[in-house]
């Protein structure tokens, strides 16, 4: 493995077909990848996946536009501690849609549940938020960043009572993850990098022009490379399924944004990732 996709879901339907082909075309691209669960049901999926395989990696929880589903809080805590299960997620807050947005206090509790598994569990969160914005981060289209404003709230509010309960050294690593698909300003970005998380870029840096500002402002030992596949293709890709085997083509722009090589820019992400992530 010398690059690692840490976001995507081989455990989805759109893999029913040629889960086994798309899995072998990673391998064969050197690319290994966390394997996220949305729910129940597909979070024991991605453990299924991760246990055949040996560059996949589990994610399990409960995504925020899944809020109508009960969250089976003593299911996920066991799953939790499986041997390959690396991070909780992906959680966190979904504002996009007003039929969403018309749940925030739902999406809220389903996040905060999470959010304490991952403190009870050690586990880095892999944080889904999503804002009713539209557009790129220079676009200003009257939207607003509520969402990220709103969990970045509760996770300092936690941080706190970790700093608080006397726990500083262990609260950092009680308390980390990563901003999955990261679509932010550099307000945002320096406020997940204050809590101490690391910052997930998609495909989407690969044509959207106006996020080189963001991945140039983040560090690049906080910086990590996923596809979200099946979604969101990168360049030159647009347009069809999302696969792990394309994330080189995001550690590329990466790349190019910081000036360093695809070789060195592959293996730096990849240090990161081992970091937070434990694998
Ligand atoms: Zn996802």
């Amino acid at each position: 493995m010398k690059t690692i996709d840490t976001h995507s879901h081989y455990n989805l339907a759109q893999f029913d077909e040629d889960r086994e082909a798309a899995i072998a075309r990673m391998m064969e691209a050197g690319v290994g990848t966390i394997c996220v669960g949305v729910d129940l049901e597909t979070s024991k999926l991605a453990i299924d996946i991760a246990a055949q395989n040996e560059t996949i990696w589990a994610c399990v929880g409960q995504h925020p536009t899944e809020w109508a589903q009960e969250y089976d809080a003593a299911e996920f805590a066991d799953l939790a501690k499986g041997n390959n299960v690396v991070a909780i997620g992906e959680c966190g807050l979904d504002y996009y849609r007003p039929e969403e947005r018309a749940h925030k206090p739902e999406q809220v509790v389903l996040f905060r549940r999470q959010i304490e598994l991952a403190i009870e569990s050690g586990l880095p969160l892999m944080l889904h938020i999503r804002p009713s914005r539209l557009g790129s981060p220079e676009q200003s289209d009257g939207g607003e960043y509520d969402a990220y404003d709103d969990a970045i709230a509760i996770l300092k509010e936690y941080k706190n009572d970790l700093i608080e309960e006397n726990a500083p050294s262990t609260s950092l690593r009680a308390l980390r993850g990563t901003a999955h698909f990261f679509v932010g300003d550099k307000r945002i970005a320096q406020e997940f990098l204050d809590l101490g998380f690391h910052i997930s870029f998609s495909g989407v840096i690969t044509f959207v022009k106006e996020y080189e500002e963001i991945v140039a402002f983040v560090p690049l030992d906080r910086i990590l490379s996923e596809t979200d596949a099946p979604f969101a293709a990168p360049a030159p890709y647009r347009g069809k399924r999302n696969e792990p085997a394309y994330v080189p083509e995001i550690v590329q722009k990466i790349a190019q944004i910081k000036g360093f090589s695809l070789e060195e820019t592959e293996k730096r992400l990849l240090l990161n990732a081992k970091n937070l992530f434990g694998i």
